[in-house]
């Protein structure tokens, strides 16, 4: 297998994932799309272990090209079901409701398309499985820093708390049979803005959510990888960094805006 070293093979990459035609009604988020080939490029460098591509969106003709793309420059690609939500701890309400809750999404996700792991080391390939069967989280994978990845989750598992609070105290449900019918029925609860799960942009170069710790220091785990993704974008070409930085200026701008509204 060709082994991915030096500059002008990595500039090589990003020239051809950049050159890549798809229909873009499918992926519309330029900065999505420019980050994905940042992460593509990172993993090609050895500073990243894999990157996830389509997962919660439909584009086949991207992914396909990324395979393409990834495929010609001596990268390895594996498709697997979409990565279930990995639970680092299980809710605090009735079991018998995850059970349902977690048998539902597996239905779900069997149902979507499949997505595509871009990796360098073979040695990955039972790390991947793993995380994309939910029996461990995405860090190690995807090279995010474990604390941004657990505090998504716990996140993540204290809304479906909050949604069963709201079945019990706003529609009087009792058991897991009361919350299974509300969910089924799709019932709108209230949640606190306190307790919804919000996404913090503070870091132009990365596609995971910092978590709060991380957001409020330029030093921390989630500063140090959007730094080394930033220098990497520089580096290959200035014009592809410009391009990131512009495009995720206007997001932020569009962003504020909505948030006034
Ligand atoms: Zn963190």
């Amino acid at each position: 297998m060709m082994v991915l070293t030096g500059d002008a093979a990595l500039r090589s990459l990003l020239g051809d994932l950049q050159g890549l035609r798809f229909d873009r009604e499918e992926k519309s988020s330029e900065l999505e799309i420019l980050l994905d080939y940042l992460e593509l490029v990172a993993v090609a460098a050895g500073e990243k272990p894999a990157h996830l591509q389509g997962q919660g969106m439909r584009s086949r003709s991207f992914m396909r090209g990324i395979d393409g793309v990834a495929a010609a420059h001596g990268l390895l690609a594996m498709y697997t079901p979409p990565v279930p939500t990995h639970y680092h701890r299980p809710p605090h309400y009735d079991a018998r409701f995850f059970e349902w809750e977690r048998e539902r999404e597996r239905e779900s996700l069997a149902r979507e398309g499949q997505v595509l792991w871009v990796y360098r080391d073979r040695d990955l390939e039972r790390a991947i499985r793993a995380a994309a069967q939910g029996e461990t989280d995405v860090a190690e994978v995807l090279g995010y820093p474990a604390c941004c990845v657990r505090e998504n989750s716990e996140l993540g598992i204290r809304l479906s708390e909050a949604r069963v609070r709201g079945y019990q105290t706003q529609y009087g449900a009792k058991d897991a049979a009361d919350f299974i019918r509300l969910a089924k029925e799709d019932a709108r609860v209230k949640i606190p803005p306190s307790e919804m799960p919000r996404f913090r942009h503070v870091f132009d170069y990365v596609q995971f959510s910092p978590c709060r710790e991380c957001a409020e220091s330029s030093s921390s785990p989630a500063a140090e990888i959007n730094w080394a993704m930033k220098r990497l974008a520089t580096r290959l070409s200035p014009t592809f960094q410009r391009a990131i930085e512009k495009v995720a200026k206007a997001v932020a701008t569009a962003r504020k805006h909505k948030n006034r509204r």
